[in-house]
């Protein structure tokens, strides 16, 4: 017997699999027909940049450090994005994509390519940017992780020198990124701490770092080679002065780290989270502070969460 109709199975699977609607160049389309073309630089070289941005409360945080960020991070790959899609025009199209998926607790990755062009390198010659936006779920890590920290490596490959490619420019160029982030997963971790080609402390695969010693936060300045996040610049000049906690930015050496009372994690995806161990084994790992979240992360951690479950989660 041939069988031709779709099982209730296939069908649920065939729906599930078109959620969420995607923005593609000016098209809303489900997941399964969201694609792009294949000769854009995006794809062929990594030419772009993007933002990953959370959604709390149906509200985009920080939206406008978001965009910000984006527009000052394609004029540094030498693409005039405001001559093609406004700010506005770029906060519609997540808006329309957080309310066509329904999100209110959610995360937006917003891309943007240089676009279709030939086969060579010349980002001159790709008319175009492609625009790409993505409002769904992200969940790093698990539930007990935030609650008791993780176990984190560090990298033996040190992050990429600012006079190279800035990690400052959130480019789509992640394999950096991605193969130190590899070195974690072989070691049975999620996460790891990079260090620049000085050796000091820069920042994790996709999170920047924060350490805490005798009561005070210390962060490394970007020019030590790292991205300069929007949720450190939230703990830097919010989360840290609520709580009354004072911020220094200054270089860190490897041995701080694994000196520190308490170690965290920030960024868009991971929000915030303790590293409680540092190494390649959980047998042998380094152990940091009294091995739990300690009290100033939890403080910071607890504020966050005020701010984002709040009435009035930022926009600015
Ligand atoms: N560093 C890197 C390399 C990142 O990719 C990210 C974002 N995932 C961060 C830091 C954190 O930045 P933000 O807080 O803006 O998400």
């Amino acid at each position: 017997m041939t069988q031709t109709a779709t099982t209730p199975a296939q069908a649920m699977e065939a729906k599930m699999d078109d959620k969420p609607m995607v923005y593609v160049n000016g098209a809303m389309l489900p997941k399964s027909q969201a694609g792009i073309n294949v000769f854009d630089h995006g794809l062929l070289y990594g030419d772009g940049v993007f933002e990953g941005i959370r959604v709390y409360r149906g509200r985009i945080f920080k939206l406008e450090q978001h965009l910000d960020r984006l527009y000052e991070c394609a004029g540094r790959i030498r693409l005039d994005l405001a001559k093609h899609v406004t700010r506005d025009q770029m906060t519609q199209i997540m808006r329309r994509c957080i309310e066509a998926n329904e999100i209110t607790e959610g995360y937006i990755r917003l891309v943007v390519t240089r676009g279709v062009g030939t086969l060579g390198l010349n980002p001159f010659h790709c008319p175009e940017p492609g625009v790409v936006c993505i409002a769904d779920q992200i969940s790093l890590y698990t539930p007990e992780m935030y609650e008791n920290g993780m176990r984190v490596v560090v990298a033996e490959r040190p992050r990429i020198p600012v006079e190279c490619l800035d990690p400052r420019i959130k480019s789509l160029n992640y394999l950096n990124n991605i193969l130190a982030k590899v070195e974690a997963i072989d070691a049975g971790c999620l996460e790891c701490i990079m260090l620049n080609t000085d050796g000091r402390v820069a920042e994790g695969s996709g999170d920047n770092i924060f350490v805490v010693k005798d009561g005070e936060l210390h962060t490394p300045p970007v020019t030590e080679g790292l991205l300069e996040g929007i949720t450190r610049r939230f703990v830097i000049r919010d989360l840290a002065p609520m709580a009354g906690v004072s911020v220094n930015e200054r270089t860190i050496e490897l041995s701080e780290v694994m000196d520190a009372d308490e170690i965290f994690l920030t960024g868009s995806a991971a929000e915030m989270i303790a590293v409680t161990k540092i190494g390649k084994t959980e047998e042998d790992a380094h152990v940091i502070g009294s091995g739990k979240e300690g009290p100033i992360t939890k403080q910071l951690r607890t504020k966050f969460r005020q701010v984002v479950t709040g009435d009035n989660v930022p926009e600015d």
